[in-house]
């Protein structure tokens, strides 16, 4: 039945990074457990229409959809956590609703009235909510990007304002997350920030129903007193939630401990049924408690001080990580300090090397060396989009004679453009959303490491690129020695290349990170590692057997 689906709206105060969409997506993770079909969506206060035009130092990673919406990487909590999926209806920015408001002026849509924030950014907001009551969908949360007292926030304070008068007390909850800081020099907690910030949201007609607070160290029964008698919560929806010690996956399980799904469901007059996470627990204890070892990745980036910049890839990795029980360590590489340095003075002693996706050809020169340090090495390489790109130049140039072998990307002029702009992309002008984007079918061949590893012959994963592996080199490289392991069911687009004469040299022109959960990973991330660790014993056997 359409109409019964129910709101839970996360705001943020004090602070911004205060992991709201950890919050979001675990308290979504838990509510799901209780038998309820959740669906997450970010509101995003920015003008740009999406991040996809943003840079990474900006914004962090881009998260891709299946259906192809460049999003906050946020979602890719949502889609982590939960056995939920994202589309372009789970992130919308100020620029998107005013964009959609203006387009629908110019086309005479408001009948001469003038158009105004209140009521048309505020109804256009409200269609962006409600763009998630569908008949499958149980509860929707929303979490509001941005810090309360925003001026960019406004509007979407409002909208949700509006929208709980509409649908009533018992059809949404208001959940604002705020920072309870621990003051060093006097040695106490402090509760003040947070009294603001619920003041501010009373004052625009917000009344939050559950209070979460993160917080470096464990609130005592007079914090939790003190914030719900002043913020006019009750007691116990004054909930802890404090730095984890080991993984952003302990979040649900400290929520819960809390019962603040409970709580949430209760206060919506939801049956709470019995929660079952015995194997979210089994897979937190082999992250936390790996027993076999321990495997280093170096991770060549070209966004290297932004951990974000990565965030799907070192989750992945993580993941790839515990489901060989294994612990992981990261050495994240800048490629133009291999450009400085060599590839040799920053990658030895590694187990396995990526190269992820980036855009522009400042520290190409670096990620190719370390392509090629990999390659000649033996040592584990897996690709991801321009890290394919890369090992395809690198290849052209080291294997088959084609030392001027370059992207068009990189060198518009170059003599041997291996990787080029696809035909379909010639003549596109804009930026903003015009790439080869979303899900995509890849047919596998036979005997390739990569069917082995998903284990069936047809899959489907997420791309973000304008340039391919252009076809008129793809004979001399088969001659060479680099199998075409993947491509588009029509043959036409190479989408994964490997070296068969290498323990493990897998590179792909799409995004695997972005379908890794930490319940569930990722087939290619899995066998990295696996390979990685394999070798990195082989090596560390050599060397104890040499000092012998
Ligand atoms: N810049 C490359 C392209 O557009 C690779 C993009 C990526 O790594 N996501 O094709």
């Amino acid at each position: 039945m359409k109409g019964h689906t129910k709101h839970i709206f996360v705001t943020g105060g004090v602070v911004s990074s205060l992991g709201k969409g950890l919050t979001a997506a675990s308290i979504a993770l838990l509510i799901e457990r209780r038998g309820y079909r959740v669906r997450l969506q970010k509101l995003d206060p920015y003008l740009n229409v999406d991040p996809g035009t943003m840079s990474p130092y900006q914004h962090g990673e881009v998260y891709v959809t299946a259906d192809g919406a460049e999003t906050d990487l946020d979602l890719g909590h949502y889609e982590r956590f939960t056995g939920t999926y994202c589309t372009r209806e789970s992130n919308f920015t100020t620029g998107r609703i005013y964009s959609s408001v203006i387009s629908k002026e110019r086309q005479g849509g408001y009948l001469g009235k003038t158009v105004q924030v209140i009521p048309h950014i505020t109804d256009e907001i409200k269609n962006c909510i409600r763009a998630l009551d569908k008949e499958d969908v149980d509860i929707v949360i929303t979490e509001i990007g941005g810090t309360v007292g925003d001026i960019e926030s406004l509007p979407f304070l409002e909208a949700i304002r509006q929208f709980r008068q509409e649908v009533g007390r018992e059809n949404s909850l208001f959940v604002h997350i705020t920072l309870v800081p621990y003051i060093k020099a006097a040695g106490e907690m402090k509760t003040k920030p947070s009294q603001q910030s619920v003041g501010v949201l009373r004052s625009i007609g917000i009344f939050p129903d559950i209070l979460i607070c993160r917080c470096e160290q464990h609130m005592t029964r007079e914090h939790k007193e003190k914030l719900a008698l002043f913020c006019n919560v009750d007691r116990k929806l004054v909930i802890e939630e404090k730095d984890v010690e080991h993984s952003i996956y302990e979040v649900p399980l400290d929520l819960r401990r809390q019962e603040l799904d409970v709580y949430c469901l209760e206060m919506m007059n939801l049956h709470v049924n019995t929660v079952q996470m015995s194997d979210w627990e089994k897979m937190l204890d082999r992250l936390i408690h790996p027993k076999k070892g321990s495997v280093r990745i170096a991770v060549v980036g070209k966004y290297i001080s932004l951990r974000d910049a990565y965030k799907s890839i070192y989750e992945a990795l993580s993941h790839g990580a515990a489901a060989n029980d294994l612990s992981l360590s990261i050495k994240m590489i800048e490629s133009e300090d291999i450009e400085a340095k060599g590839a040799a003075a920053l990658l030895s002693g590694c187990d396995g090397i990526l190269v992820p996706g980036g855009f522009g050809d400042r520290g190409i020169e670096g990620k190719i060396s370390a392509v090629r340090f990999a390659r000649e090495n033996n040592i584990p390489f897996f690709g991801i989009c321009l890290g394919m790109q890369c090992s395809v130049i690198e290849f052209a140039r080291s294997s088959c004679g084609l030392q001027a072998a370059n992207s068009s990307e990189f060198d518009p002029g170059t003599k041997y453009p291996v990787i080029d702009l696809m035909e379909s992309q010639a003549g596109i002008r804009d930026k903003g959303g015009t790439m080869r984007l979303g899900a995509y079918p890849c047919t596998l061949s036979q005997d390739s490491k990569s069917r082995k590893s998903y284990g069936c012959e047809t899959i489907s994963e997420r791309h973000r690129h304008r340039y391919e592996m252009n076809n008129s080199f793809r004979k001399t490289f088969e001659d060479k020695g680099l199998k075409i392991a993947g491509t588009s069911p029509d043959g036409t687009l190479v989408e994964i290349v490997e070296l068969p004469s290498h323990p493990w040299f897998v590179a792909c022109q799409f995004h695997p990170e972005f379908q890794s959960t930490p319940l569930n990973a990722h087939p290619l991330f899995r066998d990295f590692i696996a390979a990685a660790h394999a070798d990195g014993t082989k090596q560390r056997t050599a060397v104890n057997a040499q000092k012998n």
